[in-house]
């Protein structure tokens, strides 16, 4: 079905294979790299005619375009006319070879049976009045196919003159990035580095103090790397991170990334998020075409639903406006500007309580701590060679009062006492020492509005339970998506062409992020205590699986440190760990009690991840490249525009 098509340039479509980046040849970091899976759809490079889409291939039905909601309209369109137009051809030539035996039909009327010429007649007729009926329908269905986005497209390129570039956007900036945080610093630094102008505009440029944001997964440096930002967790005492330590009714169990086949320097990385991203804005600033400027952006600038720019106030009260073909806003999990780019469901299950803790060593030196507590988790990490940050789960949107000491009680009396021995001393002190921080723990899938002229990146556009640390790894790896996407165009003007482009990018980075996604909503409940058995025999079979090592420890560190992001295997190992409790409820002599449990155990896995999978989209997630958006992608000349 797909055998014509290889629309994305070559770029594109190693970093589209959705499964990763970190295998790259040209990477030096990864060493030994597996012969990577590239699809045969992506080895031939096309030429541009046939990056207008796979759609075109008149090799697929029109009917599998019924279920695709969004976005087909001008490639469906291009099929429709592709396939008027060879009947049309059909119908001339056929009508053209049948003249000369009209002809000669007509001639021997005399001595022909009437019938048979009448036959004829009613035939071709009626071959005229089917034909006119086909072409008619199919233009009505194409029409009824015309989405928000297409419509959006009319208007904007009506009010972009019919592809002139409208005077408002000839500001000398290419790229607005609202927000200087993980997202935005390093996105300004890496489309700078792509000859693009940037103008940031934060709100405070002051080192950012925060209890967020502080462990980079390995999956997450390897992106870093990537993007040529792999200095900036130096000089700030950033530690190593090899992988977990996992604790649990006085049991603990180590899990190591499965690093072997990587460069030495390959690990994750814990530090102070406001020292690596003072890093980051130093870094992105020292670029001559990136203005970073103070500023709180209070409105999009939206002309005919195109956004042109943003409004924003300066520190002493003055009111500016900046405009770009293209604004990306990265304002972070309490973004005031998102409502207009997606339809945000925002959850927040539980909070973190952030402690740091100071002279202890962690059981596990330069690893990460999981403690699966009651009622939900506690994390250990370092975060400088001398201290180590608590974030204890609270679930719920409240948390005790810090003012009036009731924190401070339920941390000494609730979450004391499930302390590891090691560090419980250091855990009091820091309670006494009273520097206790609160932060709600939010995801939000996500749920973009195609819209010309704009785009969400990091947590303004997704969010996930931050108890397995992805939030940073979705970002960078969503930066290194768009970074390639956005490559080969060099004029961001014609923004009815651009938001095409960038609903590939929705797309492009799903198996990623909606793996880490998962992966965080799922573990979070599983270790997370329940008052129902089953959920007891899940969460108790997922720490005997994970201890078990080999593929069972690997396999599931992998998914989460960003190293293997593939959702599949998510969910086999998901199940697996659920078919392994029922084995062990059912061995070795199964009761009809216990036969009961295994049979709730399969049913809450199931309610457990089925929906997240839903929330996140199954087609994109597991079928991404049946999407045509996927196969989406820039002109390799930007003057050669074929939409
Ligand atoms: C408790 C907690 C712990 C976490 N721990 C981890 C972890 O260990 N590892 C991990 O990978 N992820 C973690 N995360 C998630 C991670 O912090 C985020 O995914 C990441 O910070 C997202 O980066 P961002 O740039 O989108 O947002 P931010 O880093 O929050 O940056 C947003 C920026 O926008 C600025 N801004 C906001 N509004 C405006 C405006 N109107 N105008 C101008 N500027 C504005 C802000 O000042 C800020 O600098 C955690 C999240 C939470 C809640």
């Amino acid at each position: 079905m797909f055998k014509q098509a290889n629309p994305l340039p070559h770029h594109v479509s190693l970093l589209s294979s959705p499964y990763q980046t970190h295998y790259s040849a040209s990477n030096p970091f990864f060493i030994n790299p597996p012969s990577p899976k590239v699809s045969p759809l992506f080895r031939k490079k096309t030429n541009s005619s046939s990056n207008q889409s796979i759609c075109s291939s008149s090799t697929i039905p029109t009917s599998s375009f019924s279920s695709i909601p969004t976005t087909t309209t001008t490639t469906t369109t291009t099929t429709t006319e592709v396939e008027a137009q060879s009947e049309s051809e059909e119908l001339s030539a056929s009508s053209t070879s049948s003249t000369p035996s009209f002809c000669s039909a007509f001639k021997m009327v005399p001595v022909v049976d009437p019938f048979v010429f009448w036959t004829f007649f009613a035939s071709l007729l009626g071959f005229l009045l089917l034909f006119i009926f086909r072409f008619q329908n199919k233009k009505n269905v194409s029409s009824e196919r015309k989405t928000k986005m297409n419509l959006l497209e009319d208007q904007a390129k009506s009010s972009a003159g019919g592809g002139e570039i409208p005077t408002v956007f000839n500001s000398g900036t290419d790229i607005i990035i609202v927000g200087a945080g993980v997202a935005g610093s390093a996105l300004a630094h890496t489309l700078a580095k792509e000859g693009r102008r940037i103008h940031v505009i934060e709100r405070d440029l002051t080192e950012p103090d925060r209890i967020v944001g502080e462990l980079l997964q390995p999956g997450g440096y390897l992106k870093l790397i990537e993007l040529g930002l792999e200095d900036c967790v130096e000089k700030i005492d950033a530690q190593r991170i090899f992988g977990y330590g996992l604790f649990k009714d006085g049991r603990r169990t180590r899990v190591s990334y499965p690093l072997e086949r990587f460069h030495t320097d390959v690990a994750g990385r814990s530090f102070h998020n406001g020292r690596f991203i003072q890093r980051m804005r130093e870094k992105a600033a020292s670029l001559p075409n990136v203005k970073l400027e103070q500023g709180t952006v209070t409105s999009l600038l939206e002309e005919n639903g195109i956004i042109k720019g943003v409004q924003y106030k300066t520190k002493n009260g003055q009111e500016h406006e900046a405009y770009a073909p293209l604004t990306i806003v990265c304002d972070g999990c309490f973004s005031n500007l998102r409502r207009s780019l997606c339809e945000p469901k925002v959850e927040v299950p539980s909070c973190f309580v952030g402690l740091i803790l100071e002279n202890c060593q962690l059981p596990f030196a330069n690893h990460g701590h999981v403690v699966l507590a009651d009622p939900s988790p506690i994390l250990f990490y370092p975060i400088s060679s001398t201290e180590v940050r608590c974030l204890v789960d609270v679930p719920g949107q409240k948390v005790p009062s810090i003012a009036n000491g009731a924190m401070a009680n339920y941390l000494k009396n609730t979450v004391a006492p499930q302390v590891p021995a090691e560090l419980h001393d250091a855990f009091l002190s820091a309670i006494d020492k009273g520097n206790i921080r609160t932060m709600p723990n939010r995801s939000m899938p996500a749920n973009p509005l195609p819209t010309p002229g704009a785009l969400l990146m990091g947590d303004a556009f997704n969010m996930r339970h931050p108890l397995t640390g992805g939030g940073m790894t979705v970002a960078l790896s969503d930066i290194v998506v768009l970074r390639d996407l956005l490559k080969p165009l060099h004029d961001l003007n014609d923004s009815a062409s651009l938001c095409k482009y960038l609903e590939s990018f929705y797309t492009l980075r799903k198996p990623v992020a909606s793996t880490i996604n998962t992966l965080a909503g799922a573990l979070y409940k599983v270790f997370s205590a329940s008052p129902d058995e089953a959920r007891q025999e899940m969460r108790e079979a997922c720490f005997d699986y994970l201890s078990l090592g080999g593929i069972f420890s690997t396999g599931p560190v992998a998914l989460l440190s960003g190293l293997n992001p593939r959702p599949l295997s998510l969910v086999l190992h998901f199940f697996a760990v659920a078919v392994y409790g029922v084995g062990r409820l059912l061995l070795p002599f199964p009761s009809p009690k216990r036969l009961w449990i295994g049979a709730r155990l399969i049913l809450s896995a199931s309610g457990i991840i089925f929906p997240i999978i839903k929330a996140e989209g199954v087609r994109q997630m597991f079928f991404p490249v049946t999407i045509p958006a996927f196969h989406r992608a820039p002109p390799l000349d930007a003057d050669t525009k074929t939409m």
